[in-house]
């Protein structure tokens, strides 16, 4: 658009025009062709207003021979300084944009499932761990992780899937003792805090939400139902060591691996 303009927006068509217009275009060529290089993103800046203002100088002084000193020193300022000041502007830009892109993210997840995420659990998780050693109290931690869910997603699509995920977030705050901190630390996957509850008392616990979701009818968008299993591993402060978050997970792992759809223990072999 800019090489057009400065071959027709003065009238008539000089070899000065020609010569202007043809910088720009190749300008614009080289540019987008260094945009395209795997440089770093100063660098391309860097690249791009040298050559920017190297090939204008060279027009200016063919067009204007030494009358042109002048006016591409002062094109020289102006380019550089504006380009800096856009580069700067264009990566402020990006990081807002990006920052922005991570609170939406964060604000849906809670929208989705309306659990706690997995900064508030952590929370609630220290601060717990810490009264239960205090007061010399059972606490216990649940994972919850669904059965190859991913199949679910490339079934029946990720809209499905969400609506999966928001079902289940709701059957568990169901399922679980209204004091109980019922959290969505992953993707698929939930946490269950249990104060004050015994290792036993909380395998059937476990036991029963595992029941309650294989037995639950999930809705998808198009009006069609699908059943889904869980996998759930249980780990109890004291019986365990104070690592309930890795003893937990070692539960589930065994739960998955001794094929899916149990409720599994760090203790029992
Ligand atoms: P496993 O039984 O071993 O747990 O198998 P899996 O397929 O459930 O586990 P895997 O870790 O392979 O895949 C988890 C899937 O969860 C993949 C990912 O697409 C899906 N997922 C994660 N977060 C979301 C989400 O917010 N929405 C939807 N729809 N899917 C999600
Ligand atoms: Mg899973
Ligand atoms: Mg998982």
């Amino acid at each position: 658009m800019i090489s057009l303009m400065r071959l027709l927006a003065f009238g008539t068509l000089s070899p000065a025009t020609i010569f202007a217009a043809s910088n720009t275009l190749i300008i614009s060529i080289i540019l987008g062709w260094i945009c395209t290089r795997n440089l770093s993103y100063w660098k391309k800046w860097t690249y791009a207003l040298f050559l920017n203002n190297l090939f204008t100088i060279i027009i200016f002084h063919i067009n204007q021979g030494s009358k042109g000193t002048i006016p591409s020193f002062i094109y020289l300022i102006m380019m550089t300084l504006g380009g800096i000041f856009t580069a700067y502007l264009t990566q402020f830009l990006i990081k807002a944009k990006t920052h922005f892109q991570m609170i939406e993210k964060a604000a849906t997840f809670v929208f989705l499932t309306e659990l706690n995420n997995h900064r508030t659990f952590d929370e609630a998780f220290n601060s717990l761990l810490l009264e239960a050693k205090d007061k010399n109290e059972a606490l216990t931690l649940m994972i919850i992780d669904i059965d190859h869910f991913k199949k679910v997603n490339d079934t029946y699509g990720h809209p499905n899937g969400d609506m999966v995920l928001k079902q289940l977030g709701e059957l568990l705050k169901d399922a679980s003792r209204s004091f109980d901190i019922v959290s969505r630390i992953g993707g698929e996957e939930f946490a269950i805090l249990l104060y004050d509850c015994p290792h036993k008392h909380a395998l059937t616990i476990g036991e029963r939400i595992r029941m309650a979701v294989r037995n639950q009818e999930f809705m998808l968008n198009e009006g069609k139902a699908i059943q889904i299993t869980v996998s759930v591993g249980v780990a109890t402060y004291p019986d365990t060591n104070e690592n309930i978050k890795e003893e937990a997970d070692k539960a589930l792992y065994k739960a998955k691996s001794y094929g899916r759809n149990l409720v599994c223990s760090n203790q029992s072999a």
